[in-house]
């Protein structure tokens, strides 16, 4: 990151700094990258990059502070309670199945049952139709050798 607001003492920043949330629509506001100093989050917040870092996922909770910082303007991240993130959820083999259905889809054409082994084109005229469907004669480089 680097980049932080970074001198606490400058005025601007301490517009922006606001643990009470007072103008900040109630929402708590840190400044990013002076951890455990005035300015910085409190510990057992959390972005959800982080989080995600260590495996969590923020599991439905509403934002409780949020932190901003400058990187290519002014940015915010919200905070959230690690103490009531949960864990990631797995890969089921249901969800593979749906993610290797939905790859699978693509290399089918939409007129005949056949699978294939390249993914027809969507648009104008295959319309997501197989070559065969299309009248094409299949490209065999065996064929001219
Ligand atoms: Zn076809």
């Amino acid at each position: 990151m680097g980049n932080t607001f970074g001198d606490l003492t400058n005025p601007r920043i301490w517009m922006v700094y606001d643990p009470t949330g007072e103008n900040h629509d109630g929402l708590p506001t840190y400044i990013w990258g002076i951890e455990g100093q005035n300015g910085g989050a409190p510990p057992g917040l959390a972005t959800r990059r982080q989080l995600a870092a260590m495996g969590l996922r923020k599991n439905r909770q509403e934002p409780v502070a949020q932190i901003m910082f400058k990187a290519r303007g002014r940015r915010r991240a919200y905070l959230y309670r690690v103490d009531l993130a949960a864990p990631k959820r797995p890969m089921t083999p249901a969800k593979w199945e749906s993610v290797n259905k939905a790859a699978r889809s693509r290399y089918r054409c939409s007129e005949c049952p056949r699978e294939l082994d390249y993914i027809p084109q969507r648009t104008a005229p295959a319309w997501g139709r197989c070559n065969d469907c299309m009248g094409y004669p299949l490209h065999d480089p065996e064929e001219q050798a």
